[in-house]
Formats: C-alpha cells, structure tokens, sequence
C-alpha cells in the first residue's frame, strides 16, 4: 500500500502537533504503524491522501451511524453557514434540537447542549455533586468518560491502549474522589455503595462499555445499580456517548428499560460536528446556572452548525425501521464473522449489540476490565495491519467498538468478511 503522502504530512505533524495527532487514539503505535492522513470520506468509505480507499468500521470512532458526509446532513450545514457560524445568543435551532433529544431519549425532561463528550460527563458529575452536596464519584475499570480529571482512573479507550494506569497531572486530591471498582459485579458494587464511610454523590457508567472493547452487561447488573442508587440518593449517570442513538432511538436506557437519573450524550447527537450534551429530570437540571447555582457554561455551545447537523442527522434515525434495519444488517455481518473465526480456528470472542461489536483475540468470555486484558493484542496489531492494507479500516487498538453504519450495504460487508477470512487465515499459520 502507498502511503508516500501519509508519511510526509505525518512527518510535518510531529514537529508541530504532540505525536502529530490532536487526540492520542489516532496514532497507530500500538498496532506497529504511522497513521494514515485522510482526504475525504463518504459513505462507508474513506479515502487517504494517497489514494486508498477503505471499508470504514471506524466511523469517526462513533458518529457516523448515517455513514460520512449523508446528504441531508451536508444540506444542513450549507444551510445554516450563510446565516452565521456562531452567534453567542440563542438561536431556534437549539430550541428544536432539544425538544426532539427530550423526546428520543425516555429520562431526559431538559438538557444541556455543550461542544464534547467530555465536557458533557464533567459537568454531569459537578451537577451531581452540587446536587447531592457530596463528593465521590464512582466508575467501573475499564470505562472511559472522557479526559476530566476525576475520571482519569483505571479509564478505557487510549488509556488502556498506551498501558497507562492514571494521567500525571491529575492531583492525587481530585484522584482521592473517585473510585474505580469492577465492571459487572454486583457484589463488589453493593459493597462499595452501602459503605457509610462514602460520601457518594454519584455512580457513572457505560451502560454498554465499548472503551474496553464491547463488553455488554448484565441485566442484573444494571437493575441493580440503579435499584441500590435510588435507595441510597445516589445520582445514577449514564454516560451514553457512544450507545446513545446508537442501541435505540433512545440509546441503551430504551433497550434495557432502565432509567438513569442523569445521561451524557456525544458522538451521534452532533451528526459528526462538535456536540455533547447531559440531560435528566428536571428537579436535579434545574440545580444548573442561571436556574441554580452549579455553573456550566460555553462561548460555542448550542453553536448553529452543530444544530443544524444534530437535526438532520436525528430526523432520519427517527424514521420506522431505521434501527430495525440496521440491527439486522449487523447481525448478519457479526453471525458471518464469528463463522469466519471458528473455521479459521483463530480462538476469538465476539462481543456484540446492535451496531457496535468487538472481536477480542482471547478464549474466555470477556465481561469486564480484566477479561478484556487477556486479548493478545499482538495478534490484533498483525490483523489490523493486514486488513489496513487490504482496505478494511478498524480502530488501531483491540479495546475499541467496530460500528456499522446505514451506509454499509451488503457488498462492503461480505468484502469485510472475505479479507478477515485471508487475515485469519494468516493468522493461524504464523
Ligand atoms: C468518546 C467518549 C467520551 C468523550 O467524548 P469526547 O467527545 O471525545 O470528549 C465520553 N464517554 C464515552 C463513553 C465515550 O465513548
């Protein structure tokens, strides 16, 4: 594969931009390579500057359920951009994108837009602890909650890949706030939340992790984080970055008929520009500057672009049968690839809900954080680059989500399956 261009722009990049990525999962260390600069994308494919062409599973690491660059919303934002790029006062498009959020998603009566998935999960969890007047939060190993410092400990995502525990820089006295415990474990959960010595203000969690890869929960697991979280006034937050619009319409709470009290959303909701927003009833919404005194703020929140993009992306994934379609389409797509696996007899586990699966290169089921680490992620770096290199683009770390989208059709899918089956098939011989 050429990738002369590539190569000289990531050159370039290192001298000026920290390991010549603006966020730290787009370099390619842990599997073995430089990252590829991209030129364009459309549909499911993407197209590097060299050239290449590739199957997508990426999707902008969630966004893109609609697949790249879908036609309305392209139309949206060249709508919107003659009227102005940013007002800093409100504008009807917030106004509308709010109403249709508080309708898809069953525990949001108001919410509050902000410009990233991680702005949204920090100012969730300051709500909480203003809220509650207390200061612990709790996580689960493995889940990643964006780069605040209070969810810097034992995080998912790029914090698994490069091997780091916690994040120098982040103050052990804001570290002595939050807990980490496991994933999946009622015991352990019912332990730490009744112990009278906590002082916690709220629980935060992936209602299906996938920044440890996809490791969906147990019903009884999340029936009883949120029964215990009501019992005891704790404020129970799902951060729903990635399952948000992405499990249902209205995200993991929808398929799991279990309600959070607060819910983060990112990713989708922005139709692939800058939006995160956190929403919830409205006794605890309520609490937020200028209702309540917990401030919140944002120069480019509720920007019109983003609004824009939001709605149109929201108004085609509200349309009958769109998630039926798709659940579909992936479970064709994940029955083919497990087949593919087995008669390879490359020992895989593939992890699977709706639009969102990880095939882990392991032999036990993985459920939590340490299962997850079992994965011979030596193997996964040999197939990434030998599906790269035949036109297949996943995430360059084995504990990511691969995403279908609406765009991939059948054909993409099978070609997908065939270059597994060649990947595999390498695999197993080496
Ligand atoms: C991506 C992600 C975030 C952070 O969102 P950014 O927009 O990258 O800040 C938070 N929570 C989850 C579950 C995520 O997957």
């Amino acid at each position: 594969m050429k990738m002369d261009k590539s190569s000289a722009y990531f050159e370039k990049a290192c001298q000026v931009i920290p390991g010549g990525v603006n966020s730290p999962v787009r370099a390619c260390k842990s599997v073995g390579c430089d990252p590829l600069f991209v030129a364009s994308a459309k549909g499911c494919m993407v197209t590097d500057v060299d050239g290449n062409e590739f199957i997508d599973f990426v999707g902008s690491w969630g966004p893109m359920i609609l697949g790249h660059s879908h036609p309305d919303v392209i139309a949206a934002i060249c709508d919107a951009a003659p009227k102005g790029t940013s007002f800093g006062a409100p504008c009807p498009l917030e106004v509308e994108l709010a109403e249709l959020v508080c309708d898809s998603v069953p525990s949001l009566e108001k919410v509050r837009f902000v410009s990233s998935g991680t702005e949204a999960t920090m100012s969730a969890a300051r709500l909480a602890r203003g809220y509650t007047g207390r200061n612990i939060v709790v996580k689960f190993d493995g889940c990643y909650h964006g780069h605040a410092d209070s969810f810097l400990v034992k995080a998912g995502s790029g914090v698994i890949t490069l091997g780091i525990p916690g994040s120098p820089g982040v103050p052990d006295d804001i570290v002595k706030n939050t807990l980490s415990i496991p994933y999946n474990n009622v015991e352990i959960l019912e332990a730490t939340l009744r112990d009278a010595k906590l002082d916690i203000a709220c629980v935060i969690v992936e209602p299906v992790a996938g920044n440890m890869g996809v490791v969906v929960p147990e019903l009884a697991f999340l029936q009883k984080l949120r029964d215990l979280t009501s019992e005891l006034g704790i404020v129970l937050i799902f951060d729903e970055v990635i399952t948000g619009f992405r499990l249902a319409l209205g995200g993991a709470q929808e398929r799991f008929g279990i309600l959070p009290d607060l819910t983060c959303l990112g990713k989708i909701i922005g139709g692939g520009l800058p939006v995160g927003a956190y929403g919830g009833r409205k006794e605890i919404m309520d609490n937020i500057a200028p209702d309540g005194p917990v401030y919140q703020a944002g120069t480019l929140s509720g920007n019109p672009l983003a609004m824009a993009a939001g709605l149109a992306m929201l108004k085609i994934v509200r349309q009958a049968g769109f998630y039926d379609e798709l659940e579909e389409k992936s479970d064709w797509f994940a029955t083919r690839l497990a087949a593919v696996a087995a008669t390879a007899q490359v020992p895989t586990v593939l992890n699977r809900i709706g639009s969102m699966m990880t095939c882990f290169f392991t032999e036990t089921p993985v459920t939590d954080f340490e299962s997850a680490m079992k994965a011979d992620t030596e193997r996964y770096a040999q197939h990434f680059r030998q599906m790269i290199s035949s036109g297949v683009w996943l995430a360059p770390s084995q504990f990511e989500a691969a995403f279908v989208s609406a765009a991939h059709d059948r054909n993409h899918l099978k070609k997908a399956l065939d270059m597994t089956e060649s990947s595999f098939k390498k695999i197993s011989e080496s």
